[in-house]
């Protein structure tokens, strides 16, 4: 039997409902955990405003993943962690979010009608930006990074892992 070859995948992880951060951390196991995935690793987590929306500041972060799925098979892994989380309520009538991009899958360039890699926002976002260059300084273009510099970010809040309650950074 053939066996699929490794690739190293990004993956863009956003919640701002609910327990942000346990969400975020709940989704890495899990993605840990999935057949095909080989192994991970996850940036810090970080705070930042949210971009063309109200409400409260999101809580964002990278993985790493070196995996034998396909792009599509791995945007289905993604697909089911976010309803799952979604069907996950810590109270009822909770909401509560899960935003999971796949965002560069190897060098690949994909334009299907339910994926595009590289993820085609992820250039203008500072939140994406940041963790990702933590993990892979060559994929993180320094104009980019220029470009954003006025979205309000911050890295590993202290307060982060006490769920969504401040919706502020001092
Ligand atoms: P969103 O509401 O931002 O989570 O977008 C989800 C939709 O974007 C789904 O219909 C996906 O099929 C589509 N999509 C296209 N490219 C990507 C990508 N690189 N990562 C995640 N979703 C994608």
């Amino acid at each position: 039997m053939s066996t699929r070859p490794s690739v190293t995948a990004y993956i863009g992880l956003g919640a701002n409902l609910g327990d942000p951060a346990a969400a975020l951390r709940e989704a890495m196991v899990s993605l840990q955990q999935t057949p095909g995935i080989e192994s991970l690793r996850a940036s810090a987590l970080y705070r930042s405003a949210p971009v063309d929306a109200a409400g409260p500041w999101f809580v964002n972060a990278v993985a790493e993943v070196v995996t034998t799925l396909t792009a599509p098979a791995l945007l289905d892994v993604l697909q089911d962690l976010e309803q799952a989380a979604g069907r996950e309520r810590p109270y009822r009538h909770a909401p509560r979010t899960l935003d999971l991009d796949l965002l560069l899958y190897g060098e690949g360039r994909i334009a299907s009608p339910r994926l595009t890699v590289p993820h085609p926002r992820m250039a203008q976002r500072a939140f994406v930006l940041l963790p990702l260059r933590e993990l892979a300084p060559d994929r993180v273009n320094e104009a980019a990074l220029a470009a954003v510099t006025d979205q309000p970010i911050e890295r590993d809040p202290p307060d982060v892992s006490q769920g969504a309650s401040r919706s502020r950074v001092h």
